[in-house]
């Protein structure tokens, strides 16, 4: 099961990532998380990555692609792996390629998340995660029973900093410019199955599950 999570921020990659790579016992690798835990522990890429997340721009290519490649080469991804934010351009989806070419492995799809932008909007500035699990919550339409708790495991909630109606305006844009022209590369290639990303989360991982076993 190689896979990859394609679409806008806010479109529920990360939470139906999560729940799915728990479920076929393979790794989520989330760039934004794997950037999160540097910014978070203070390296050198943390303090780099720290002011361009912070604007909503992507981290350079060359460091992208250096950071998933030390990543698939971990044992835990040798038979499968969810890539949840990554490529996120033209340039990281033929590194990608290439590294998959040289480990022997390929791809068996990818899942684009269709899904407004009003409706994104609305979940990122909404959006609360838990510092400890990362699962996500919504002010209104997903709030905790315990405000500032996570119900799963009781960590502490916070909103990212790149949540900002003006940061996330910035990254909508950064995606339609940057990241959308991935869909008619990998629909070139065959790998392309669109699920709509709008209604219960329940009702969408179910969508994902077919559509990937459909293939
Ligand atoms: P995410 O958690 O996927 O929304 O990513 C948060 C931020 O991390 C993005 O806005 C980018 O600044 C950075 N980032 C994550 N993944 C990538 C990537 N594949 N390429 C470049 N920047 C990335």
């Amino acid at each position: 099961m190689r896979l990859i999570f394609l679409g806008p921020p806010g479109a529920g990659k990360g939470t139906q990532a999560r729940e799915l790579a728990r479920e076929w016992g393979v790794p989520q690798v989330s760039t934004g998380d794997m950037l999160r835990e540097a910014v978070a522990a203070g390296t050198p890429l943390g303090r780099e990555a720290k002011r361009i997340m912070e604007t909503g721009a992507l981290v350079p290519d060359e460091v992208m692609i250096g950071l998933i490649a030390d990543r698939l080469r971990q044992p835990d991804a040798a038979s499968g792996f969810i890539l949840d934010g990554f490529p996120r351009t033209i340039a990281q989806a033929e590194a990608l390629e290439r590294l998959l070419k040289d480990l022997g492995q390929s791809l068996d799809g990818v899942v684009f998340f269709d899904v407004a932008e009003p409706e994104l909007l609305r979940r990122l500035t909404g959006r609360r995660l838990c510092r400890q699990c990362q699962t996500a919550f919504h002010v209104t339409s997903a709030p905790p029973q315990r405000e500032g708790v996570c119900d799963r495991c009781g960590g502490e909630l916070y909103q990212r900093d790149d949540d900002s109606e003006a940061t996330v305006r910035h990254r909508l844009g950064v995606y339609a410019r940057q990241t959308a022209p991935l869909l008619d590369y990998y629909r070139g290639r065959g790998l392309l199955t669109s699920v709509k990303g709008e209604g219960a989360i329940g009702t969408i991982r179910e969508a994902i599950q077919r559509a990937v076993e459909g293939r």
